[in-house]
């Protein structure tokens, strides 16, 4: 299977029925709000080419954003900074993300979620993870052959991704690296994979963090021009 086509099957996925419920009561009750537009209500596929070097990991979409819009960080304000961020250090074609065809296009790098559907709070289950885990394992093992980095935006993600890495044939190091904003750490390959894999951490674009200060969109920057430099981008 190609990237586009594992896409094309996850946006019909219900496997998780709390948030299949909740998705499709955001997309019901706020349709009015949003009457140009159709309202996505179903999983966010990852966006971005399929031979990106470097992966952005978040959480999960927002209700409001990815899964009103149908593309990752799209249409809210934490896609904002994110967008911003990606154009400042050169990885996006234009700063901000309105809706699919907006014309904006992502320059060797992907985006994804370890959870593919809106959650109640922006608080998927352990359970709800762990479901859409194979999603995740089969983006990464598409995107193997030229994936040289990954950013992991928040706790959540890094928790989600380190055993996925794991059994994609990346070795986590001894100790395991805590996740922290600009942790990082080099994975290297087992015989299953060539490249060694570069993991850094940025804290979560979230309006909790932008809000509070705590995470800067110059934070964001940093952290993807490492990441890009790591990738050969
Ligand atoms: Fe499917 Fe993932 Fe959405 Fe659950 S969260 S319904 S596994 S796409």
């Amino acid at each position: 299977a190609t990237l586009a086509e594992l896409d094309d099957v996850l946006v019909d996925c219900r496997a998780c029925p709390r948030l299949v419920a909740w998705r499709e009561q955001v997309a019901r009750e706020k349709r009015a709000a949003f009457r140009d537009e159709e309202y996505w209500g179903r999983p966010v596929p990852g966006f971005g080419p399929a031979d990106a070097s470097l992966l952005i990991v978040g959480l999960a979409p927002a209700a409001h954003g990815g899964n009103r819009t149908g593309r990752m960080f799209t249409g809210d304000r934490s896609g904002d900074v994110l967008y911003a961020a990606l154009y400042d250090a050169g990885l996006a074609s234009q700063p901000t993300a309105t809706h699919i065809g907006d014309g904006l296009e992502l320059f060797g790098t992907r985006i994804t979620s370890p959870v593919h559907c809106a959650p109640p709070a922006n608080r998927p289950t352990v359970v709800e993870r762990d479901t859409c885990r194979h999603w995740l394992e089969q983006e990464l093992d598409l995107l193997s052959p030229t994936l040289r980095a990954v950013v992991v935006l928040g706790g959540f993600g890094w928790q989600a991704l380190l055993p996925v890495l794991s059994a994609a044939g990346w070795t986590i190091p001894v100790p395991r690296p805590k996740f922290g904003h600009g942790a990082h750490a080099l994975l290297s390959p087992t015989e299953a994979r060539e490249h060694p894999l570069h993991l850094f951490g940025c804290y979560h674009v979230s309006q909790q963090n932008t809000f509070t200060g705590r995470l800067t969109q110059e934070m964001v920057t940093d952290v993807l021009r490492d990441a890009a430099r790591a990738a050969s981008l």
